[in-house]
């Protein structure tokens, strides 16, 4: 019998990447959870997925609201779930003013983090249902989240404050968790310091109780999918050339997506609250190492303000 994953953001770039490798391994069925079905369908044929390896089903995670009607509507499907892999992230740097979820949240920071913090707390009780072993949850990082590595020192850098923002409700017009005024890019970075400390502090209080593997990985710099869609057309081209030749930090999407499935799949990751990175600069046969994650994305104190404030925003108490 397959296991089951589902993948949030299956239909471009390292999730539907990631999503054929979890397939090519044998042993695995995905739910490509997707905002738009048909570029899904037609993402997965592109790539030969065999069609009867992988089930579409809607998500936006940019509404609280259909992010619980996918639990709903997977719930009734009846199947049991192995893997989630929090994927799927907008990225919009150019936006010279936020736009807001239906709830009236800042959209980055809601597609990022709260749509995907919504979604594991209430997945956590279909991953404990399957009488598997080996159960994982997974949340895509990335080196921006870090300001103490080399590719998260350009500015602006991550700043979670202490959650002004978050604390005030959220609402428009406060759009950024620190309460301080809208900066797209740092929208996006801030969203990926929660999506590390929600890997983190689900690993704190459930690891133990539930025996899931929690992790977040840093696949590399993936300079060819539509994160940077929104970007300047100059820098959509000149940016993969950059990491290729400059940096080193170039990787494809390929093997950005087997990177995601081994953290799902592997044994050897079977290692909860650990955060993975194969570094900066790309050899053949890399392996994969224990990152340490940046100092807001490390802070417990931090990681448990997030928690209650988000849990509080997206309904849940
Ligand atoms: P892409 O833009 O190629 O893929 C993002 C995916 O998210 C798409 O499938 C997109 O759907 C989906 N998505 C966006 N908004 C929503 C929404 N509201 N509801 C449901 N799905 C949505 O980006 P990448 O593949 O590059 O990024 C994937 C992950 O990898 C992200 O978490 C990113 O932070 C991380 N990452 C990427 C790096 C890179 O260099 N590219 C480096 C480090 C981490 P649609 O196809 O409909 O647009």
């Amino acid at each position: 019998r397959k296991s089951t994953a589902i993948i949030t953001g299956a239909s471009s770039g390292v999730g539907l990447q990631a999503a054929k490798a979890l397939v090519d391994k044998g042993n695995w069925h995905v739910i490509m959870a997707c905002r738009d079905l048909i570029k899904a369908e037609k993402a997965a044929q592109s790539v030969g997925i065999p069609a009867n390896s992988y089930t579409l089903m809607q998500i936006d995670l940019g509404s609280l609201e259909s992010v619980r009607q996918f639990v709903n509507n997977f719930r009734a499907t009846g199947k049991t779930v192995e893997a989630l892999v929090c994927n799927a992230a907008i990225y919009m740097p150019l936006i010279k003013e936020p736009l807001f979820s239906p709830e009236g949240y800042e959209l980055t920071v809601t597609t990022n983090h709260l749509g995907h913090f919504l979604l594991c707390n209430l997945m956590l009780a279909d991953l404990q249902k399957s009488p598997a072993a080996d159960k994982r949850l997974v949340i895509l990082g990335t080196v921006t989240h870090n300001p103490d590595e080399l590719g998260g020192k350009i500015p602006p850098r991550p700043d979670l404050g202490n959650f002004e923002g978050f604390a005030a409700g959220f609402q428009n017009p406060i759009c950024m968790i620190n309460g301080k005024e809208f900066e797209p890019v740092k929208a996006y970075k801030d969203s990926k310091v929660c999506n590390v400390l929600t890997m983190r502090e689900l690993h704190n209080r459930f690891h133990e109780s539930t025996g899931i593997t929690f992790s977040s990985l840093y696949p590399g710099c993936v300079a060819t999918t539509a994160l940077f869609r929104n970007h300047y057309p100059l820098f959509q081209k000149i940016f993969p050339l950059f990491q290729k030749y400059i940096t080193g930090g170039f990787v494809t999407e390929e093997l950005s997506g087997e990177r995601v499935a081994m953290v799902v799949a592997d044994s050897e990751y079977k290692q909860s609250g650990i955060y993975w990175s194969w570094g900066n600069r790309q050899k053949e046969g890399r392996t994969s190492f224990v990152q340490k994650v940046s100092p807001q994305a490390r802070d417990d104190e931090k990681g448990k303000r997030m928690w209650d404030l988000s849990y509080h925003l997206v309904g849940l108490g």
